[in-house]
């Protein structure tokens, strides 16, 4: 529902301007209807504080009210119920008004009155439930005091009165107000506006036949055409229908013409029985207006909506599907063809899972059903395409549900975008990231991640080692030779490693000339014998250049074999300590761990 904006009572004319229509509404309330002298029958002065109140914002209230507050004063001292009763009821009218609008300001955050269901509910509950029968109270205190109407007499005058004034003109005003009627005349057809004309003025006719005319009481006749305004129309006919019923019912009625005259009782009796028919009335038909419009207003942001999500998606990159709670496709987007290689049309009444590679069905149901639970979020998951355009081998897919008018899920709008370029990167990156670039031995963290694993699995009994090494004098191959040829002796040295060992086993380089290996399931005296194949390997020397140059290295080592009670870091550090020995036990050799 749009929030419409608040009117301002902001120039300084304003306020006096309000006071002199309040006055003078009030004063032709009470000279036209004050019957023995009580109160009048119907108040459309306080419709009007209401409607300023309820359009405009909560800083220009105290102006407008004591402004109103003033032509009260001045109606009732003058003409009303004399110059004691003029302060005390204009503090009851004020109060009336205020409850009104603080309930709705409160209970409302739109500020909308009119056009809508929930609001036109609340606004009649604050006025007739609430601000009249309380306000009715202090009213009858004083009329009882002032005029010869007993206390109950005068507190049904008041309420009637008031809420009939409330009723028939507040929504009216704050139509008024809030623009609606130009909007109306701005926005609805020639055609649509010749038959709201014909409707009211049908309607206009029937309410004078009815009370002018008619020789028997057919209050019941003008109901017809009522409804078919508000359904036609929409709630500003129905409410142009009640203000044309109130004006030619009430100077009937007024007059002493009219069915209500079949009524043996006095003049005020009669026109309470109007006001409850015009309050009937209008409870007839603003309810049925507002709710129509509210589904109008609705279906309108539907359709837009609609129309929005159409044009995103025929020309979305990304292939866009609707899909049911069931999980089978409703819609699904051009691009469907070019990324999943699928035409939209053949994908319409199939599951989504059978767009899905097996192993990442349940993942991609899973996110389905989890989409349809948790409303408020959006759900991502990657899966592999069962048929998919050449090099489109990876998928992303946004899952959101659709909610019915009730908060329901009625299914899933995904997106699915083509990922497969995205994860060919990702992996490239990740090897970078696992692999010394120099050697392509494992990083240190790939190596002690498998590490890790390792020392879990030897908690099932598996038996595996750890083999640090340590190229001797390296640094002398740097300094003779310079560090290029340091690097392609490390190269070759790993290079020379590798055949020697099995493929579940893994190098890692540590740091510079620094090597562990982990040797899956080989004992301390299985991994020894590794060890010393290994030392044969790289015993033969290293081609530096094409000018013949070779270089022989050697290396120490120091074994331990893991023990899934010892941390990785004190496997590691025995490792080391027996490395440590072996350098000084004259290098080229391996030691294990104590
Ligand atoms: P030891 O037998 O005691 O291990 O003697 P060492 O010379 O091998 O030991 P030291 O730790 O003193 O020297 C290691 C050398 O390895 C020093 C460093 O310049 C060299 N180094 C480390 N990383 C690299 C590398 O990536 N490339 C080259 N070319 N040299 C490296
Ligand atoms: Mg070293
Ligand atoms: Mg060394």
């Amino acid at each position: 529902m749009p929030r419409v904006a608040l009117r301002h009572f902001a120039s300084p004319y304003a306020p006096p301007i309000a006071g002199c229509i309040y006055f003078a509404t009030a004063t032709a309330s009470v000279l036209a209807s004050r019957f023995e002298g009580g109160l009048a029958f119907i108040w459309v002065a306080n419709a009007f504080v209401m409607a300023g109140l309820l359009t405009s914002p909560t800083a220009h209230w105290p102006r407008l009210i004591a402004a109103c507050a003033v032509g009260s004063i001045a109606a009732t001292a003058f003409f009303g119920m004399g110059p004691a009763a003029a302060l005390p009821m204009a503090i009851i009218n004020m109060g009336e008004a205020l409850i009104v609008a603080v309930i709705c300001r409160r209970v409302l955050s739109d500020h909308v009155v009119t056009g809508s269901f929930k609001p036109l509910v609340v606004f009649i509950l604050a006025l007739c439930g609430v601000a009249d029968v309380v306000t009715g109270l202090g009213a009858a205190l004083v009329a009882s005091q002032v005029t010869p109407v007993g206390f109950g007499a005068s507190w049904l005058q008041f309420y009637t009165g008031h809420v009939l004034g409330g009723l028939t003109c507040t929504p009216i005003l704050v139509m008024v107000r809030q623009g609606e009627c130009r909007r109306w005349w701005r926005e609805t057809p020639r055609a649509a506006k010749v038959e709201a004309a014909i409707l009211l003025l049908l309607f206009a006719l029937t309410t004078v036949h009815i009370f002018y005319f008619a020789r028997y009481p057919m209050l019941f006749a003008p109901m017809l055409p009522l409804v078919l305004i508000a359904f036609r129309v929409g709630h500003l006919g129905a409410a142009a229908s009640i203000v044309i019923l109130a004006l030619i019912g009430g100077v009937a009625t007024l007059s002493g013409i009219g069915p209500l005259m079949i009524i043996p009782a006095s003049p005020g009796e009669r026109m309470q029985a109007f006001q409850f028919y015009l309050a009937l009335s209008f409870l007839l038909s603003m309810p049925v207006a507002a709710e129509l419009n509210g589904r109008r207003r609705l279906f309108k942001m539907l359709q837009d909506s609609e129309s929005r999500f159409r044009a995103m998606a025929e020309h979305s990159g990304d292939v866009i599907l609707t899909i049911g709670v069931d999980g089978v496709i409703e819609y699904a987007s051009p691009s469907a063809a070019e990324q999943i290689g699928c035409a939209p049309g053949l994908l319409v009444g199939q599951s989504v899972a059978n767009l899905v590679d097996p192993q990442d069905r349940d993942a991609v149901i899973a996110t389905h059903r989890r989409a349809l639970v948790d409303l408020a979020e959006a759900h991502k998951v990657e899966f592999q395409p069962l048929a998919a355009a050449a090099g489109h081998d990876w998928c992303e897919m946004v899952t959101r549900a659709v909610v019915d008018e009730c908060g329901r899920a009625r299914g899933v709008v995904s997106a699915i975008r083509d990922m497969s370029r995205h994860k060919a990167r990702q992996r490239a990156l990740q090897q970078v990231a696992d692999r010394d670039s120099l050697t392509g031995a494992d990083s240190r963290r790939t190596f002690l991640e498998k590490l890790d694993a390792e020392i879990v699995r030897a908690s099932t009994g598996v038996r595996s080692s750890l083999l640090f090494i340590d190229i001797d004098h390296f640094k002398s191959v740097n300094d003779t030779y310079g560090h290029g040829a340091g690097d392609r002796v490390l190269s070759a040295f790993v290079d020379r490693l590798r055949p020697g060992l099995r493929a579940a086993d893994s190098i890692g380089r540590l740091g510079g000339e620094e090597f562990a290996i982990l040797l899956v399931d080989s004992d301390i005296d299985r991994a020894s014998m590794v060890c010393e194949r290994l030392r044969q390997r790289v015993a033969a020397p290293v081609a530096l250049d094409d000018a013949g140059q070779f270089v022989a290295v050697t290396f120490s080592a120091g074994l331990v074999e893991l023990d899934s009670l010892m941390s990785r870091s004190a496997l590691m550090e025995a490792a080391d300590k027996a490395l440590y020995r072996a350098k000084h036990s004259g290098r080229n050799c391996l030691r294990l761990a104590a």
